[in-house]
């Protein structure tokens, strides 16, 4: 910032009315009123850097910096939206029976929600080892850790597991 530049700047007048001919040129556009909140901010801002012993290179930091936060919360933004592929695998057949489950998403990755057997003829629900509508039994008698190591196993053999951490049970 050269000297004269902030002299100028800072010469009383040139604050005072210039604020007051942006402020009066923005209402008379129609802005509202917390942009004229704002724009005083703003300029309160840039008197404050002026008349402060703030160096060029520290308010370039600054600003630097808070470009690299914004960059970042973008990717990290973007990469949350990315779903992994593998939470479309969300059904199975293991010994004949049709299994289907859920994840839930967790800040370290996912974990494996409720998974459910399924009747082979009709679809529905397997409870307690017997279709309630086709009355049938089946033995789909494979337990939690089984099942989901079998889900884990088929993750791991069709997709990239990038993001997959299956929280122990
Ligand atoms: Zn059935």
């Amino acid at each position: 910032m050269s000297r004269q530049l902030k002299k100028l700047l800072l010469n009383p007048w040139v604050v005072t009315v210039g604020a007051a001919l942006l402020v009066d040129a923005l209402i008379d556009i129609g802005i509202i009123r917390f942009v004229r909140a704002a724009i005083g901010g703003a300029f309160r801002l840039v008197q404050w850097l002026l008349q402060s012993r703030v160096a060029v290179w520290q308010i370039t930091l600054l600003f630097a910096a808070a470009g690299v936060a914004w960059r970042l919360s973008h990717v990290a933004r973007h990469t949350r939206k990315n779903r992994p592929v593998f939470l479309n695998y969300t059904t199975d057949t293991f010994d004949q029976i049709p299994y289907r489950w859920s994840y839930e998403r967790l800040d370290a990755g996912c974990r494996i929600g409720r998974i459910a057997a399924h009747c082979p003829s009709c679809n529905c629900e397997i409870v307690r080892m017997q279709c309630p509508r086709c009355k049938v039994v089946y033995f789909a008698n494979k337990d939690r850790a089984q099942l989901i190591a079998l889900i884990r196993h088929g993750i791991g053999t069709r997709f990239a597991t990038d993001g997959f951490t299956a929280v122990s049970e």
